[in-house]
């Protein structure tokens, strides 16, 4: 029995969450030592509110894969959500302000569920470019889009590459980066082609600060852009080298090129190599057979 995600996909698209639970402990009964079943049960008692189970799910993958570094970071952060601290932090953060609306950069776990619930208790609309796991926006948003909020527009800038969903809100010279650009951390990128462009299109806009969703703000736009278009081309070329001599796996050019990074970010590194691979597979440079295997077609113009 392999993990019915289509399916699954379908009944949280129907809003039948009840149906897509019943789906998923099926298959975990059936496959209880397979930890992307439980990956799947999460997200899904996530999308029907029901943190505790999520967290023991999450918990689950941890001790299946105790590795798995995202599986760590969806525990922490589906038990913040149990306590309700950050929600209490928000309201905290508002004081005597009176919010118009719920911008959302991206579906993922650790930005989107609390978003209709908030905005549902500020009696604000939510908006995002698209649903997601735990988070349905009432008005989407699409590139230059713009929302109103008192005298001021903020712009919708579609930037996929970390998530095909993710916005950055753009107000004045300011841009809300959410997981686009991070303060300190590298970037889980999942299509390594739209994030290039994304972050290329963000040098056309002229800007002078940078709100990401996790770390500080940054002061230094055009500074930070081009160092993470720099970073990620240089990665490129060390993937192609490990392919050109002799990588042809996924793992190989992860221990070749992550080979001063702690193993158990592996994981992690081994998402972004695949997002390089499908890159250079989409320009002809290498061909990528299945989920793990690469061959070299040709070098790099
Ligand atoms: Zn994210």
């Amino acid at each position: 029995m392999s993990i019915p995600r289509k399916q699954i996909q379908k009944l949280l698209e129907q809003g039948d969450i009840a149906q897509a639970v019943k789906l998923c402990r099926r298959t975990s009964r059936a496959k209880p030592g397979n930890p992307a079943v439980w990956e799947t049960f999460a997200s899904v008692q996530i999308a029907a509110g029901d943190f505790a189970a999520a967290a023991k799910s999450y918990k689950r993958v941890v001790d299946l894969q105790p590795d798995n570094c995202r599986a760590h970071y969806n525990l922490a952060i589906t038990c913040s959500r149990l306590d309700r601290s950050h929600e209490a932090a928000i309201w905290e953060a508002l004081a005597d302000l009176r919010p118009e609306g719920v911008l959302v950069t991206h579906s993922h776990e650790d930005h989107a569920p609390l978003a209709n619930p908030l905005a549902a208790d500020l009696g604000v609309p939510v908006y995002g470019h698209g649903p997601g796991p735990a988070f349905n926006p009432d008005l989407r948003l699409a590139d230059q889009d713009q929302v109103t909020v008192g005298s001021d527009d903020v712009q919708a800038i579609h930037t996929p590459g970390h998530s095909r969903d993710h916005l950055c809100f753009r107000a004045g010279d300011s841009l809300f980066t959410g997981d686009h650009i991070m303060g300190g951390s590298s970037v889980v990128v999942e299509d390594m082609k739209a994030y290039l462009a994304s972050l290329r299109r963000l040098q056309e806009l002229s800007l002078r600060r940078l709100y990401p969703g996790h770390g500080l703000v940054m002061d230094d736009p055009a500074g930070i852009v081009a160092g993470y278009i720099e970073h990620r081309l240089e990665r490129e070329q060390q993937v192609l080298s490990a392919v050109q001599t002799g990588a042809n796996t996924v793992m190989e050019i992860v221990q070749a090129v992550y080979a001063e990074v702690d193993p158990a970010l592996h994981p992690l590194a081994a998402m972004s190599v695949r997002a390089h691979l499908v890159k250079l597979d989409s320009e002809g440079v290498v061909s990528l057979r299945g989920d793990d295997e690469v061959f070299l077609v040709r070098d790099m113009p």
